[in-house]
């Protein structure tokens, strides 16, 4: 039988209610405005994906996104799903490197709907390396007495990491660190600050926190992401793991961090510049002996499942970011999901990303 072909690309809205805005150093947001791509192929047989444009990161938008989709997708219309590393190459070829969430989206779907037809999980797919991961949960930039609460609430699910957003107010952010600390001693903590504020303030905290006997396990974007030598000095002064977010967004800035060293850890996301560039930049780093972390923007439990795969398939990875799903009001998708713990569990045969829109 002749291997099968894609037949259609639908490309839809995704927008999702919160529970409660997702509020970080750069801005808030209410709702998700997301795009699912449903790639259909010849045999019947559908893969899913989701792009998670996030204005306040690269100044990407559901609209920019749905429409360089419109304008990408013919060219895909009776390929063989066979030849996925040449349909991922396409993707790169037909999506601007700033369309990430469009590339994403769309090479997600191509790349389930392949291993949905070979009938295997994605992440052997990524190498098959692990297949379990724990993700943290996150308390973003809310009042201290709302991030006790928060954290109490996340210790409660079995979490062992929690990620503080700060980097908008010094003693705002001091007050939050230290109520998530008092309402979760054990936790490892992970501190972001998006850019919000530079390495001078991200050191005061850090200095502020030292007093308190809290250091944390990793400093996530701690300078603007053209400062590499703000990371530099948060490293170095603050002694502490500085994690590159922002300031890596390409395999190009990731090889650069990887000669320079500017920080320890890479946060890779799909939404960066879409799968390709996210896996190659955790081979990067994983090959350079840099950390590897895990993360994405806001983002359902398809893309998040995704993000999990390419993580668990790689390998390595220290730090895992994938709790947005837990922000929505309700889920859109069914299948793999965080559970207690924050455990991801991936040994199941499921095939694919193991998710579908419900
Ligand atoms: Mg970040």
């Amino acid at each position: 039988m002749a291997p099968p072909h894609i037949r259609h690309i639908r490309i839809r809205r995704l927008d999702l209610a919160l529970r409660e805005p997702f509020s970080i150093s750069t801005g808030a947001r209410a709702e998700l405005r997301n795009v699912l791509v449903v790639a259909e192929l010849s045999n019947g047989i559908r893969g899913f994906g989701e792009g998670a444009p996030m204005a306040e990161f690269n100044s990407d938008s559901q609209k920019l996104t749905l429409s360089a989709l419109e304008r990408a997708t013919a060219a895909f219309i009776g390929r063989e799903v066979s030849d996925w590393r040449g349909l991922l190459e396409l993707v790169d070829r037909t999506l601007e490197s700033r369309r990430g969430a469009a590339r994403a989206a769309l090479g997600m779907a191509l790349l389930d709907a392949w291993a949905r037809w070979r009938d295997i999980p994605l992440r052997l797919l990524f190498g098959g390396a692990e297949s379990t991961l724990r993700s943290d949960v996150t308390v973003t930039l809310v009042p201290a007495p709302q991030a006790r609460l928060a954290a109490r609430r996340i210790r409660r699910m079995g979490v062992d990491t929690i990620k503080i957003k700060v980097g908008k107010d010094l003693d705002e952010d001091q007050d939050r660190v230290l109520a998530v600390a008092e309402a979760a001693p054990k936790a490892a903590l992970i501190l972001d600050a998006n850019q919000g504020y530079g390495p001078r303030d991200c050191l005061k905290l850090l200095r502020r926190l030292s007093r308190h006997g809290i250091t944390p396990a990793l400093f996530e974007q701690p300078a603007d992401k053209d400062d590499w030598q703000g990371l530099r000095d948060v490293h170095r002064f603050g002694k502490v793991l500085v994690a590159a977010d922002e300031s890596v967004s390409s395999p190009e800035q990731a090889l650069r961090m990887a000669k320079e060293r500017a920080a320890q850890v890479i946060n890779v996301k799909l939404m960066k510049a879409g799968l390709l560039a996210a896996w190659d930049i955790a081979l990067i780093a994983k090959g350079s002996g840099l950390g590897l972390m895990i993360g994405g923007m806001v983002e359902s439990q398809l893309a998040m499942g995704c993000a999990a795969h390419l993580a668990a398939g790689v390998g390595g990875f220290k730090f895992v970011d994938l709790d947005t799903p837990l922000w929505l009001k309700a889920s859109p998708m069914r299948g793999l999901r965080m559970g207690r713990g924050g455990l991801y569990d991936l040994a199941s045969k499921r095939p694919g990303i193991g998710v579908r829109p419900d």
